[in-house]
């Protein structure tokens, strides 16, 4: 299929301030949000997914992606970060608006609607609030802050990845509680007191408790190009 006309850096024109679209692109361009965290690490997780990965640090940057990545780090570190680079408020319409939005560890926790403390008692932080969960900051305790779980992901079909279960690395993770009815839960660990979600998707929205960038398995990140790739 024929796309649009290109300029000379392989782009698609675009009207001033209309959102970038990927069209016909085979790659969509994603952004992974820099101001903390394990940027490098999503850069080449989304580039072997099949995307155009770069860094998001300013507005214009933000203005061009398809997708836009938030990556795991410390969530009151990023969301201060966010309103310092007067940020917060261009990255919540954009994914208010439909941007393809995959948020990883703390990057899940700013995307939600609200965050608590581990005993359950409210963050104050700011958050995007565009994801219909409670986030519970580290969630899973002290004593097994860290930890490796083998997953049973679902993919965008809702069916079972292929290829088996995820290789997922927790560090000091959430988990998410009281999903709205938009919500669909991806994959959950089991715990002493019960199954706790760790995955959700909610249209446009990817969020994961763990860091899917770690390890060295593109299958969650191949979706979100997926994801952003239908805008
Ligand atoms: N515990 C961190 C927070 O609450 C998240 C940890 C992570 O991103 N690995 O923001």
């Amino acid at each position: 299929m024929a796309g649009p006309p290109r300029l000379a850096g392989g782009r698609a024109p675009r009207a001033a301030g209309a959102p970038a679209r990927s069209f016909g692109r085979r790659r969509p361009l994603v952004g992974v949000l820099a101001l903390q965290g394990d940027v490098g690490e999503h850069l080449g997780m989304l580039d072997d997914a099949g995307a155009e990965a770069i860094p998001v640090t300013t507005r214009g940057d933000l203005d061009r992606v398809d997708g836009l990545v938030l990556p795991g780090g410390e969530s009151i570190t990023i969301g201060r970060l966010l309103a310092r680079f007067e940020l917060l408020e261009v990255v919540r319409q954009r994914v208010a608006h439909g941007l393809a939005t995959f948020g990883t560890c703390a990057g899940a926790i700013l995307l939600a609607r609200e965050a608590t403390l581990d005993d359950g008692t409210p963050a104050e932080q700011p958050l995007l609030g565009a994801l219909d969960v409670r986030a519970r900051r580290n969630a899973f305790g002290r004593q097994v802050a860290s930890f490796e779980a083998s997953l049973d992901v679902a993919g965008l079909d809702g069916q079972p990845l292929a290829g088996g279960p995820l290789e997922a690395a927790f560090i000091r993770a959430p988990w998410f509680e009281a999903p709205g009815a938009g919500v669909e839960s991806l994959a959950t660990v089991a715990t002493e007191a019960g199954d706790r979600i760790v995955v959700v998707r909610q249209g446009h929205i990817l969020a994961s408790a763990f860091h899917p960038e770690l390890g060295g398995d593109p299958r969650l990140h191949a979706a979100f190009v997926e994801l952003a790739r239908r805008g």
